[in-house]
């Protein structure tokens, strides 16, 4: 195994300036974390936006362009969210492989809000752990194409991975499981949690519609500031990498207490509670199942 894996890394086309491992770079947080489990410490995986950053809307600056220009592979989540990865990508001339992590997946669409979002595509799809496997397909096969001598260890790991994910879905089923049904409703900053929703049947409910950088209007957050009180919803969250602001003031005009941070669209920095995909998941349900419960 070992040999097999020091022969795939010398298959490997090497970036000009010598660098001792291939680079893999990711567009944000979640993904560098799935590259990473499937590359292994073979391959050296940058992230461009990092951990806390709402990589919605994100300024790439000068080194990152290098380190696209360096990468062999470079994996995107698409459906509308890394738009700027894209254009960083053709800017840099890049000619490697390019991975898109919701390839193949049925996308949903974006709640309609009033006055934009019509027609677009719900790219959060990560919250669903099912499609969070999907993703960790899509990067194993992006990797064996950029580097087939890899293959075996490629798949090994994404295997390995897979399996863990699968159990962190069953999980995540019997966590939601304990809450009745009518008490499965949570309110976030950002409409980042619909795929979570459809898959384990919680209702969502968020001023903001899945782009962050609308303001919601005050009969938007009025509306919603009623239904909390009629439906007597106590899972109030702020989400790590979007504005607390709104969140805070219909908080506290319906009169509950915001329950704590999830991770919706960026895990944490490396202590923090959040810091790869599978403490996300179960940092989030930690947090969310007391919540609705009361
Ligand atoms: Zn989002």
């Amino acid at each position: 195994m070992r040999r097999r894996t020091l022969l795939a890394l010398t298959a490997l086309p090497l970036p000009v300036a010598a660098q001792p491992r291939p680079i893999a770079v990711a567009s944000f947080s979640i993904l560098g974390d799935l590259l990473r489990e499937v590359a292994g410490e073979q391959v050296d995986v940058r992230v461009i936006a990092g951990p806390d950053v709402d990589a919605h809307h994100f300024q790439p600056r000068p080194s990152h362009a290098e380190a696209v220009r360096n990468a062999q592979i470079v994996v995107r989540n698409g459906a509308g969210f890394d738009g700027w990865f894209n254009r960083l990508i053709s800017s840099t001339g890049f000619r490697g492989v390019t991975v898109t992590a919701t390839e193949g997946i049925a996308l949903r669409r974006a709640t309609p809000t009033p006055g934009h979002n019509h027609g677009s595509e719900d790219p959060h799809a990560w919250q669903d752990v099912r499609l969070a496997i999907a993703f960790v397909r899509n990067i194993e096969a992006g990797l064996i194409r950029a580097n087939s001598a890899g293959q075996a260890h490629y798949r090994t790991r994404a295997n390995a991975l897979a399996a863990r994910l699968e159990v962190l879905d069953d999980w995540v089923r019997v966590e939601i499981a304990r809450v009745p049904e009518p008490r499965r409703v949570i309110v976030t900053s950002h409409d980042a949690f619909a795929y979570f929703g459809a898959a384990y049947g919680v209702r969502f409910r968020a001023p903001q519609g899945v782009a962050t950088n609308a303001e919601p209007s005050a009969q938007q957050v009025a509306g919603l500031i009623r239904q909390i009180r009629a439906e007597n919803i106590t899972a109030v969250f702020i989400e790590n990498m979007a504005n607390p602001a709104t969140l805070r003031r219909l908080a506290d005009e319906a009169g509950v207490r915001i329950r704590g941070r999830l991770y919706a669209d960026a895990l944490s920095g490396p202590d923090g509670p959040a810091a790869t995909y599978e403490a996300m998941v179960r940092h989030n349900l930690g947090l969310m199942v007391p919540a609705m419960l009361g």
